[in-house]
C-alpha cells in the first residue's frame, strides 16, 4: 500500500464534519481533557473579555477559546466533544 492510501484530505469528510458543526450546540457534550468530567455544551461558564473563553463548570480549565472578528470566526476546541446522533448501520461509512 502506497503512502497516499492511508491518508485522503478533509474534503472527504466534509460531510461528517457538517453534521458536528450544524449542530444544535445544547445537544453537544464535552470530556474535559484535564479532569475527565462530562458535561453538556450548555452547563459550561462563559466569560467574554476580547473574546469568548468557556471553561469546564468542574474543574474551570478551558473548553472552547473565540474570537468574532469582522469577517470571520475564530476558534479553538479543548477537550473531547460528542453529539448523539441516530444509530448507524453497523459497518456504515463513515461520510
Ligand atoms: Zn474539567
Amino acid at each position: 500500500m502506497e503512502a497516499d492510501e492511508l491518508h485522503t484530505d478533509g474534503n472527504a469528510i466534509a460531510g461528517l464534519l457538517q453534521e458536528i458543526f450544524v449542530a444544535e450546540f445544547t445537544t453537544l457534550e464535552r470530556t474535559c481533557q484535564s479532569c475527565g468530567d462530562r458535561n453538556p455544551a450548555g452547563s459550561h461558564r462563559s466569560y467574554q473579555g476580547a473574546g469568548i473563553v468557556m471553561r469546564c463548570p468542574n474543574c474551570g480549565d478551558v473548553a472552547l477559546r473565540l474570537a468574532a472578528l469582522p469577517d470571520r470566526l475564530v476558534f479553538e476546541l479543548l477537550g473531547t466533544w460528542s453529539r448523539p446522533v441516530e444509530p448507524r448501520p453497523s459497518g456504515a461509512a463513515l461520510r
